[in-house]
This record gives C-alpha cells, structure tokens and sequence, in this order.
C-alpha cells in the first residue's frame, strides 16, 4: 500500500523493489484499519514504501466477526469491567493471514510483553516482516497467545487504548534499519542504543545561539579529538540518564567512551 491509496483489507501480492529484493512484509490485524499508514505513510517511512522497501497491509478483524453484528469480543469470563476479544476470530482472522504470510513472525502488542528496544527491532527488521496484531478493549483471550504461538511486545509502562500506535512505533523503528531507508549509511551506527549507549549531543548552525555555543572541540577539525570528546559525553549521559545501560555496553566501547 502506497501513502493516500485506499486501504487494502486483504494482502496484496508482493511486489519486489528494483533491485530485485523482495520488500519487508507488514501485515497489520486490527479493528481500525483506516489508521495505516498514518505517519508511516511520511517521511522515511513513507518514501520507502512507496520505494516498495517494505508492504504494509491490513486485514480488518471486523470481517472475521460473528452474527449480524460481526461481534470481535465478549464479556470476561468470570465478570468484570470490559469486553475481551474473542479466540476463534483472531484465530480467523490470523489464519487467513497466514496463507499469504506463513514465515513472518506473529506479535501481539501488549503492556505485558517483553520491552521494546533496539535489538528486537534489529532482529525483526533482517527477517520476512510481522504479522502484528492490535488488541482494544480488555484486550484478548489468553488461548489464542498460545494457541498460535504468539510473541508479545510492548513500547512501554503505561496502557494504551488500543495497539494499533503501538504497531505503528514498531514499525517505525524496524523500517529505518531496512537497507536502502536511511541516506547516510553510517548514521545508524552512532545512534542511542546501536552500541549500547545514548547517543553523544548533537550541535548545528549558527555557531552562537542565544549566548549558547558549539563545544569548540567540535569546530576544531581533528576528527582524532571530536570522536573521543563524542565517546566521552555519550558515556557521561548514559551513565546521568540510563545507568542500567552502562554494563551492556561492549567493552571496546566502555573503554573508549
Ligand atoms: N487490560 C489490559 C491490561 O491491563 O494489560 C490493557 C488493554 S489495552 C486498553 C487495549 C490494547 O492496547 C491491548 O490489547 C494492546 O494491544 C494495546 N496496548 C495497550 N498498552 C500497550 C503497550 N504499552 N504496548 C503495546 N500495546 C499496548
């Protein structure tokens, strides 16, 4: 799906990028597709899926649904507050999506997955692509996250109405590590988490901003200088903000920093 076209409900057949790879494949189950791509559909993202560098199709619980009403949910078993997505339609509707996508890897987003960070989003990104599924209400039945092998990965500490913002934050950061998405091939590199480190302040024109000035190691031209002084405030802030980040980082990396 490409920014401003319709919203596809069903897969589309995979069209390979110019270069002959075969784009990174995301399929999103949710009860709102008319959200994607939303900010996926600009900037980096954007560009690189209408590059096809990655496909996003979205399949709508709703047409997986019971009865008249195509009923997604029911009330909890045991009482309480909320309705529950039902087992049987996530299982149709995942079904359905894995005749067209049988290797990508099935997540479910939730507040009680394991943490999103840079190394998941690596590993997603040098696979087929995700099958992400968008939980709303209460969330869903326990026996479908077993019953079809579910991952489940959250963005972080707090509740969302519904994953579908969850999905698009995953997505985000997996399609900028996809080949061919960043200009600077480099840049990745030297960014927050890459090497187990915040990333070093970054400094742009003018010279003098409001009284403020650029470090002048940073004006100086010896590169031998700046990457060390770089090194050094990355260690500072990691250690200031995320202490919990310091013993991660490889050694070559503490030593230098
Ligand atoms: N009752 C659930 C609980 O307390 O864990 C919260 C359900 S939440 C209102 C509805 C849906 O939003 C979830 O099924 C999940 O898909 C999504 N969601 C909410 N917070 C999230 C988070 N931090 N990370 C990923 N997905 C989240």
């Amino acid at each position: 799906m490409g920014r401003g076209e319709p919203l596809a409900e069903t897969p589309m057949p995979h069209i390979p990028t110019g270069d002959g790879r075969q784009p990174w494949r995301a399929t999103v189950l949710t009860l709102f597709p008319e959200m994607f791509p939303g900010p996926l559909g600009v900037s980096l993202a954007g560009q690189a899926l209408d590059a096809g560098i990655w496909s996003l199709d979205t399949i709508f619980l709703r047409e997986f649904g019971l009865g008249r009403h195509r009923a997604v949910d029911d009330t909890p078993a045991g009482g309480g507050a909320g309705m529950v997505m039902r087992a049987d339609v996530l299982a149709a509707a995942i079904d359905h999506a894995r005749t067209s996508e049988p290797e990508a890897p099935l997540i479910y987003l939730s507040p009680r997955g394991e943490p999103l960070n840079q190394s998941i989003a690596r590993d997603l990104s040098s696979g087929p692509g995700a099958l992400l599924l968008c939980g709303r209400f209460e969330g869903i039945d326990e026996r479908v996250i077993a019953g079809r092998a579910m991952r489940e990965i959250s963005i972080g500490d707090y509740v969302l109405s519904g994953g579908e913002l969850a999905a698009m934050v995953l997505l985000d950061a997996c399609v900028r590590l996809l080949p061919g998405v960043l200009g600077a091939a480099d840049s990745l590199g030297e960014e927050s988490f890459e090497q187990g480190l915040l990333e070093y302040p970054q400094y742009t024109k003018p010279r003098e901003w409001e009284g403020r000035t650029i470090p002048e190691i940073l004006l100086s031209g010896d590169h031998g200088k700046i990457a060390a002084w770089r090194r050094a405030e990355a260690l500072r802030l990691t250690a200031e903000r995320r202490p919990d980040l310091v013993p991660k980082a490889p050694a070559g990396a503490k030593g230098k920093r």
